[in-house]
């Protein structure tokens, strides 16, 4: 037959069909979850690559995560059946924007050797801007100026395009002034943050029309998946790009798909408008909504909706699954004491899965509101034996001797990293104080010269005294030795004569504290994990790139994470624990009073809930113990927006019962739901609220860990997503 249709289309429903095949001009999937929208992009850019209309460097594709582009990646190649060669411009927001960069780095003031610098080193950055400037650095934390950043840059905003009364909030007045500062030390250090990843090529598409054009010829097809959660500066970077004078070139295929019920990242800057204005931005779009929900049994799917309805601000939309319900079982709830239990039970569901079911562990997962709810599992599971990996978290390389050697290699990768140099310097103890490390800091801004070149030039003179001038002149040669090394060495050998000569690896092994063999395995480890790169250069480029943690990858391990990380992916079982007041909805949520900070919880929920296939299980706990205090807690109002339907409330185990007794002699959950039924449970709830108690507690510490989560997963998180690189 002459049209026969090609395999990789003959699955999919008719609308999804009508957004793979609709190649030119605007396209816009809005959609709910688990419908089918990443699957339509990856098989759009197999049928444009199938049909010839581009090749793979023509197609620009944005994905959440580096982990979702790898697999878009695979994916296509089978569907297409064969290995798809290059997909260069296929990944997240970052990882493209970094590309982009390097290649016109001079235009934006760097090289293109330029470092990536994460959180910790921009906090340090603007810690001794913030003392330069005379500034109290306890009353005006770099901490906080560097979220401030974060924002303005996720708004594409420079520091002379910031809004006066934004500047003037930090500092006394100086924001602008740091910001300035900080942008000029970047400039020095050769380094840029995450945020100018996206917003030095906005400036250079701008400011260079040529180079501009030079993408708009390059890009035949621009696919974006998660569109609901693209920030200001995502929205300005796609449009510049998207938005080719109509003059000199044919439609704007651009195809983005998103679902604005699954908007989970307003807190950091996500314009949940830019889905919802597609077609003013690219009149004639085409639109396709799907309803077909593939992923999750009927109880699952009926579960989320009636939750996710309770929003106002909302497109509203159906969904229906064909999955026979029958045999499926319900939502399930269940209630434990405390976090401990809640473990301790979690462990046993997923061991009995596994014994009963023949469950693969890489086929569950458990989603927290906040990472420090993680702890407990982890200590769980490493009690049962039981594999788990943490995606989004606590990373291998954001360890500190990982840290370190990484500090190392950065400065004999490229000399001008200061605040590497810094790190290392005196680690380990070569007898530099901090009057030392002073001096070589005045002569490197005398001079205008990297920190390790002052470092060279004091060892040779004779300002210093004696002792720590030889440890510079030592540490001065050993660079120097090692970046000869760099051209002609193999980078593991080169990574391990440095780790040897400088000391590094002699002081765990001196060390006799109990983490220190750990420490030496990681740095072998660390050593291991580069032989998969080609140089030493493009082994630091991706560990600055590369956030979502994936540990034991090949392993078949239960999956943590926090809801933020899960977006788009799917389990076959998914447990939600912590559905408690104050902890989910998050207390800074209900600070804010409004509709939005709720809104926005809820679509973490209804997110939460999608995940899942085949098994859910949410559970709260009645206790948690905060700063070493007993609180009492509610059941997440969420509990009580489930459809009675859908959902069961699970027995109490013998290991997990009584609660109820210890409290009021009856079951919270049970309590809370009937006490609310026919009246306003929101009302009682708030009025449960008015007594802030652990909830405050509770605030303060979340917050704490999701700063923490912010500067490390979150970074991933936060660079996750569109954030992550
Ligand atoms: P989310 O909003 O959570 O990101 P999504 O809309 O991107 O979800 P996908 O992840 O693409 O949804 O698809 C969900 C599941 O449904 C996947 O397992 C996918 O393979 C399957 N699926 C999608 N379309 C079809 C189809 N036409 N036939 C069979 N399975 C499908
Ligand atoms: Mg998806």
């Amino acid at each position: 037959p002459q049209h026969q249709v090609p395999d990789y289309l003959s699955g999919l429903n008719p609308e999804q069909r009508l957004a793979v095949e609709t190649t030119e001009g605007p396209v816009l999937v809005l959609a709910g979850a688990g419908t089918g929208k990443t699957r339509v992009l990856t098989t759009r850019i197999a049928h444009i690559l199938a049909s010839g209309r581009a090749y793979p460097s023509q197609i620009l594709a944005v994905t959440f995560t580096n982990k979702a582009a790898r697999e878009m990646k695979q994916r296509i190649g089978v569907l297409v059946g064969e290995a798809v060669e290059g997909m260069p411009w296929l990944g997240t927001f970052h990882s493209i924007g970094v590309k982009i960069l390097r290649r016109h780095a001079e235009l934006a003031g760097l090289r293109s050797d330029f470092t990536i610098l994460d959180t910790d080193d921009v906090i340090r950055l603007i810690k001794q801007l913030i003392q330069a400037e005379g500034l109290d650095d306890k009353r005006w934390p770099a901490r906080q100026f560097a979220q401030m950043i974060d924002g303005w840059k996720n708004k594409g905003l420079g520091p002379s395009e910031i809004a006066e009364g934004d500047a003037r909030a930090f500092g006394n007045g100086k924001g602008r002034e740091l910001y300035r500062a900080y942008q000029e030390r970047l400039t020095t250090l050769n380094a840029c943050d995450f945020g100018d990843l996206l917003c030095h090529p906005i400036r250079i598409f701008r400011n260079h029309p040529d180079v501009l054009k030079e993408y708009h010829r390059r890009f035949k097809y621009i696919l974006v998946d998660e569109y609901q959660d693209t920030n200001t500066a995502q929205y300005m970077w796609l449009r510049l790009l998207a938005q080719r004078p109509s003059a000199d070139s044919g439609p704007i295929n651009i195809c983005c798909v998103g679902d604005d019920d699954q908007s989970i990242y307003g807190w950091r800057g996500a314009e949940v408008d830019n889905i919802l204005r597609f077609d003013k931005d690219f009149p004639g779009a085409t639109v396709v909504r799907l309803e077909r929900n593939y992923r999750s049994t009927a109880h699952i799917l009926g579960a989320a909706s009636h939750l996710i309805a309770h929003n106002e601000g909302r497109l509203g939309k159906t969904l229906f699954t064909e999955k026979p319900n029958a045999d499926d079982s319900k939502v399930m709830v269940h209630a434990a004491w405390d976090s401990e239990e809640e473990a301790r039970a979690v462990g046993e569901e997923i061991e009995a899965a596994q014994r009963n079911t023949k469950h693969n562990l890489n086929d569950m997962a458990i989603l927290v509101r906040a990472s420090f709810q993680m702890r407990e599992f982890e200590d769980r599971f490493v009690t049962l034996g039981l594999n788990y990996r943490v995606i989004g978290g606590p990373r291998f390389y954001e360890r500190q001797e990982i840290r370190d050697a990484m500090a190392y290699f950065r400065v004999v990768a490229q000399g001008a990293d200061d605040l590497a140099f810094e790190r290392i310097v005196n680690v380990p103890k070569r007898g530099l104080g901090e009057a030392a490390i002073r001096q070589v800091h005045d002569t490197s801004r005398a001079l205008r010269i990297p920190m390790l070149e002052a470092a060279a030039q004091l060892a040779e003179s004779d300002e210093m005294k004696p002792k720590p001038r030889a440890a510079l002149r030592q540490v001065a040669a050993n660079f120097a030795r090692w970046k000869e090394l760099l051209d002609n060495t193999p980078h593991t050998e080169l990574a391990e004569i440095i780790l040897d000569e400088s000391g590094y690896t002699a002081m765990w092994k001196n060390d006799k504290s109990a983490d220190a063999p750990t420490r030496l395995e990681n740095l072998k480890e660390l050593i291991r994990s580069m032989e998969d790169y080609e140089s030493l250069r493009s082994f630091l480029e991706h560990v600055a790139l590369v956030m979502d943690a994936e540990q034991n990858e090949d392993l078949d391990a239960v999956n943590i994470m926090t809801l933020h990380s899960a977006k788009g992916l799917e389990f076959d079982t998914v447990f939600l624990p912590g559905w408690e007041e104050g902890l989910f909805p998050h207390q800074r949520s209900l600070d804010e009073g409004g509709r939005s900070g709720l809104e926005e919880e809820r679509r973490l929920a209804y997110v939460g809930l999608t995940r899942a296939k085949k098994n859910l299980h949410i559970w709260f706990t009645s206790n948690r113990r905060i700063h070493g205090l007993w609180q009492s807690t509610l059941p997440s109002r969420f509990l009580e927006e489930l459809p009675e339907a859908h959902v069961e409330v699970a027995e109490s185990g013998s290991g997990y019962g009584g609660y109820g007794d210890r409290q009021s002699g009856r079951s919270p959950y049970g309590a809370s739901r009937f006490d609310n039924v026919g009246s306003s449970g929101g009302s009682s709830f708030s009025n449960a609220y008015a007594t802030p108690g652990w909830q405050r507690a509770q605030a303060n510490r979340t917050e704490a860990t999701d700063r923490n989560w912010g500067s490390r997963s979150g970074h991933s998180v936060e660079r996750i997503g569109y954030g992550e690189v």
